[in-house]
């Protein structure tokens, strides 16, 4: 088998095949950071990440672009609304590169936490101007555009296919309801390429354009960043499904305009994280960030995992019992890994690592030579091929790790290789485990259990330094204590 992808271009299952057999070149849509990304956006990202790591396994090279929109996404996805981070600014207080500077390291503590690898390059529209600029003057030399009032509009009369995307014919789509009427369009759905009549007075961000000062429409900057980066024809580009009506639909219109040619082969969509109001959404108020999940006590590899049990491509329902019977099953997952651990020699583990960072399959597949393993192996990698069937694919997982009789180091090269692409660091997770037990098999429990009595007699004698030195000391052996109205208790915390 080879790898199928669902094409939301065309809306069918094709055969995955690269423009260049040595690598794939990808652009994924970026976060605007103008707050928290909340979990529903965080599914965009993890499923960006299992088709980068599903790329590697299957022996290709990948290039990953991701842009960091800082300027130009209006609060309506189209040309409507505030922009996000001027609002953002004022109602804060902060310049808005403060603004962008604060939410993109909470972005990429996010996207470490869930293990998600990061692009190979990383842009953000605040240093892409000038191409921007430059794109926009070939789209106006090639007749697309016409200024009214003092803003550059793309004309969609004159590309041809506009809509292919999404299949709506734009014939039928009368102004109105979803669609901005805005009287200096010819056509409703034309849309900015660079404003230079802000709709708010003080417009923080201006730069000098040939069409006057002013900033750029929010699609210009994604063609844009990918071109400079991919070449005008590239493999891969990624986003949610609501960017499929209106911006990606205005990333083609305005990238084939330019360049007059096909822009991009394949086109995937993932769906969205619900919850019982619908699309999680800062608008209904039900949004949850991942600093939430891990404020109740999960960790973001429950969350991880709770989103490989979906497609990409199906509604996914979140709610809090639901993650939690994913970290349940993690943690069985984890125990059962921990077991086949203690039977491994440690020198063994390095190989493994090395698998787990970065598995090209043909490559690795000779270090097993069980049957059984070899056919989960394969029975992994087809569903993985299969439009990255994720659900279907932790069940060979657990399949290999329920296997008995085998050498535990063929064992977890298997798991390695198959969490290569997971992305869920089992093995090390497991040893954490292992570690924190092993911890617990050496404690000597009298010893705490009068050390915690010695700290209640010098905090009733007053003799706070004592207490504290006792408190500290604990700690020193991974012990914390916790005053609790029931007397003290102590825990036993990751030494890492
Ligand atoms: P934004 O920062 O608003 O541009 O969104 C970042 C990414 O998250 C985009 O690819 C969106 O399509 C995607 N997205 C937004 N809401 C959800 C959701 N509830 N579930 C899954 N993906 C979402
Ligand atoms: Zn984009």
């Amino acid at each position: 088998m080879s790898l199928k992808l669902y094409n939301t271009m065309g809306r069918k299952i094709e055969d995955f095949i690269p423009i260049n057999k040595d690598i794939v070149r990808f652009y994924g849509c970026g976060p605007t950071v103008y707050k928290f990304a909340h979990i529903g956006n965080l599914r965009a990202y993890v499923f960006q990440d299992i088709l980068t790591r599903t790329l590697l396994f299957l022996g290709y090279n990948v290039k990953h672009v991701m842009n960091i929109t800082d300027i130009g996404h209006l609060s309506d996805d189209g040309d409507d609304g505030e922009d996000k981070m001027l609002k953002s600014a004022r109602e804060t207080g902060l310049t808005v590169a403060q603004i962008a500077d604060i939410y993109i390291k909470a972005f990429f503590e996010d996207v470490d936490n869930l293990n998600i690898k990061r692009p190979s390059i990383i842009c953000r529209a605040t240093e892409h101007i000038n191409d921007m600029i430059e794109l926009i003057k070939k789209i106006e030399k090639n007749g697309h555009t016409y200024m009214s009032e003092g803003n550059l509009y793309f004309d969609i009369s004159t590309f041809h296919d506009y809509g292919k995307l999404s299949g709506v014919d734009i014939e039928t789509l009368k102004p109105g309801a979803r669609i901005d009427i805005d009287k200096n369009k010819k056509n409703p759905n034309d849309f900015v390429l660079w404003f230079t009549k802000s709709k708010f007075k003080n417009h923080a961000l201006l730069w000098d354009s040939p069409w006057g000062r002013g900033y750029p429409g929010w699609h210009i900057e994604c063609s844009a960043m990918s071109i400079k980066y991919l070449g005008e024809h590239f493999d891969i580009h990624t986003g949610g499904i609501d960017h499929i009506r209106v911006h990606h639909t205005n990333e083609i219109a305005q990238s084939e305009s330019a360049t007059g040619k096909k822009w991009v082969n394949y086109w995937l969509h993932n769906e969205f994280l619900i919850t019982d109001k619908g699309k999680m959404s800062k608008s209904k108020g039900d949004v949850f960030v991942l600093n939430d999940i891990i404020r109740q006590g999960f960790s973001p590899l429950d969350y991880r995992f709770f989103l490989l049990g979906g497609h990409y491509r199906k509604q996914l329902a979140f709610s809090w019992e639901a993650l939690e019977t994913a970290k349940n099953a993690r943690k069985k997952l984890l125990e059962r890994v921990k077991k086949i651990l203690k039977d491994c020699p440690r020198e063994k583990l390095n190989k493994c690592e090395e698998i787990v960072n970065n598995c090209n399959f043909e490559n690795y597949k000779g270090y097993i030579s069980n049957e059984r393993l070899i056919s989960h192996l394969i029975n992994f990698k087809e569903a993985i091929e299969k439009d990255l069937n994720t659900p279907n694919a932790l069940s060979f997982l657990q399949a290999v790790i329920k296997e008995r009789n085998i050498k535990s180091e063929e064992i977890l090269i298997a798991i390695a290789m198959i969490d290569s692409v997971l992305g869920l660091d089992i093995i090390k997770e497991s040893q954490k485990l292992k570690e924190t037990s092993d911890n617990l098999d050496n404690i000597d429990i009298e010893k705490i259990e009068e050390l915690i009595k010695e700290r209640k007699q010098a905090k009733i004698d007053k003799d706070y330094k004592k207490a504290d030195n006792i408190r500290e000391l604990l700690k020193s052996q991974n012990i914390v204590l916790e005053d609790t109205p029931n007397g003290t208790i102590w825990k036993v915390i990751d030494s890492k």
